[in-house]
């Protein structure tokens, strides 16, 4: 056996060494956890969402284009605009309806990575390019280079939980949320159950596209709008629909009870990958 070099034959040194062992095993696991982050790129080919939104990855995602006078993409060095086509017509659809509408200026978060895959930190899902943050504030005037690059969210859920600030809520803000969930290709919309009890409190009469619009846990700044599989992405899971109904009444109702619907999702080891989104890896990360 080799002799070690003195600094790791010392105490101190030592010591040192092995906490930067251990700091490089760290990273290694973490890398391995996501290997997805290392793929700048999309994954040429024609276009396909893969496996479910929270177990899957997409080739022949296209890029958000970033420069639009209809929408303003956040936090572009996250590298989180990338999506399927379906998704990017999406935005700009729901931006030019906002647009002409003159509600706002619409901000675009988190979509996927270049082939979709699981993040480091922030989602589960947002992983077949389907998947878009949308934030519940529509500035009056466009924001700035900085401004969009370190963005501050305004919470629009009430300290008790079960109510909106009465002065951050606007209409425009449930319009928003009307037209995303009024879209053909959009299938659920999560959002804080106290943003939902206000859409349904101001709904009246017009309220089928309700039941789209789902109550989760956070989503207190953004609405996280859902597509359904694109016709032709064939390994694409999409979701069962969501119940039938405004989804106001009791379902609501057990968002604000002590203790229901249950604790937060317990986190679990993640699913085997789809095998195709694992051959993708296994190429592209060799
Ligand atoms: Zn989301």
């Amino acid at each position: 056996m080799p002799m070690l070099p003195l600094p790791y034959r010392a105490g101190k040194p030592m010591k040192k060494s092995l906490v930067f062992l251990s700091a490089l095993l760290f990273s290694a696991v973490s890398l391995a956890a996501t290997p997805w982050q290392n793929i700048r790129q999309p994954i040429a080919g024609s276009s396909q969402a893969i496996g479910g939104f929270a177990n899957g990855c997409i080739v022949g995602a296209q890029s958000l284009p970033l420069n639009s006078p209809h929408y303003q993409v956040m936090r572009q060095d996250q590298r989180r605009y990338f999506g399927h086509p379906d998704l990017i017509l999406f935005i700009q659809r729901l931006g030019m309806q906002v647009h002409n509408l003159g509600l706002g200026e619409v901000l675009i978060g988190d979509m996927g990575m270049a082939a979709g895959g699981r993040f480091s930190s922030g989602h589960a899902s947002h992983q077949s390019g389907l998947d878009v943050d949308i934030w519940l504030q529509l500035p009056k005037q466009r924001w700035s280079e900085q401004m969009l690059l370190k963005p501050q969210p305004l919470d629009l859920v009430a300290a008790d939980g079960k109510n909106v600030v009465a002065r951050h809520w606007q209409p425009q803000i449930a319009s928003l949320i009307k037209l995303a969930a009024k879209d053909e290709e959009v299938t659920r919309i999560f959002v804080n159950p106290a943003i939902k009890k206000q859409l349904c409190a101001d709904a009246g009469s017009d309220r089928d596209w309700l039941h789209k619009v789902r109550p989760w846990f956070q989503h207190r700044a953004h609405m996280h709008v859902r597509l359904r599989c694109p016709a032709g992405s064939l390994e694409c899971e999409d979701q069962s629909p969501p119940p039938p109904g405004d989804g106001c009444g009791a379902e609501l109702n057990s968002w604000f009870l002590p203790k229901k619907p249950g604790a937060a999702p317990v986190k679990r080891e993640p699913p085997p990958l789809p095998p195709s989104c694992q051959a993708l890896l296994d190429k592209h990360l060799l």
